[in-house]
């Protein structure tokens, strides 16, 4: 028997939409709640992570250290971490001085790269230390990390993955599985900052360095340098390195210049020398 379907008369409750368009609709309304929620645990952690006093800061800082960086090969002792130390030192403003004290590491690394942890603690690759040729360079990439210290962004981005390590295990008990595109990025030691958290710490930067040598010249030399090997093969994977963590591209560079010029910074100036430790043995 043939199928007559019954005549509608009523077109009122009836939706224009094809069904497939509704449930893209659901879909897409379930996600952008699950995203809220995300975004929105993720700013709570980072709030309460950037309130922290100085002890809970101290003894959050003492267990990454131990669990996270302590297996790293770390350069003991010797002149030259002596002398990455007193300059680090030399570089902490007031409002730090507030914070966890410095606790500087040279990493045994060849990829130049530096980072700070929560707790104070301050690593400089062995690389970057190979690379750098004046003590402004090497004083504006401190200068740069105490920025994100006195900031607190490695407090915020910690709070945010310590938020996701527990939703997620919690999760995992229920056996329920957050996306590797969500929990890929989590870790107690995720480095990565906003822009706007990079152009902080580099004006923060900057304006030691002008207010430490009274000019600005040579402390942007090492990332210039770095820009120009962007074009040789070879450097592309130490350069990938320093931009995973630290992207300094030649719009910030351009953006520091156009800075010191409005602040009447002047852009030229001698350089400091660096006491490298070949020249101090
Ligand atoms: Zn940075």
């Amino acid at each position: 028997m043939k199928y007559v379907p019954r005549e509608i008369v009523d077109e009122v409750n009836v939706t224009p939409v094809h069904p497939l368009v509704n449930f893209g609709y659901l879909i897409g309304t379930v996600v952008a709640a699950a995203v809220t929620v995300y975004v929105g645990l993720g700013v709570a952690g980072a709030q309460i992570a950037a309130r922290l006093g100085p002890n809970a800061e101290n003894r959050i800082g003492e267990v990454i250290f131990e669990n996270v960086f302590a297996g790293m090969p770390l350069v003991q002792d010797g002149p030259e971490l002596k002398y990455v130390q007193t300059l680090a030192e030399s570089l902490r403003s007031d409002a730090l001085k507030q914070r966890p004290d410095l606790k500087l590491h040279i990493l045994e690394e060849p990829l130049p790269n530096a980072m700070v942890a929560a707790g104070g603690y301050v690593f400089i690759t062995q690389g970057l230390l190979d690379e750098v040729e004046s003590e402004n360079e090497l004083a504006f990439v401190l200068a740069h990390e105490l920025g994100h210290y006195e900031n607190r962004d490695n407090l915020r981005s910690l709070g945010r993955s310590l938020v996701f390590l527990s939703l997620n295990s919690a999760l995992a008990t229920t056996g329920v599985q957050l996306p590797p595109l969500l929990t890929g990025s989590m870790s107690l030691a995720d480095l990565h900052y906003s822009r706007d958290q990079e152009q902080k710490a580099d004006v923060y930067a900057f304006e030691m360095m002008y207010e430490r040598y009274g000019h600005v010249d040579h402390t942007l030399d090492f990332f210039k340098r770095l820009n120009e090997q962007e074009l040789d093969l070879g450097a592309a994977d130490q350069l990938l390195e320093w931009q995973s963590t630290h992207p300094l591209t030649e719009s910030r560079i351009e953006y520091l210049e156009a800075l010191a010029n409005k602040r009447g910074w002047s852009l030229e100036g001698e350089a400091t020398a660096l006491q490298k430790s070949r020249q101090i043995r």
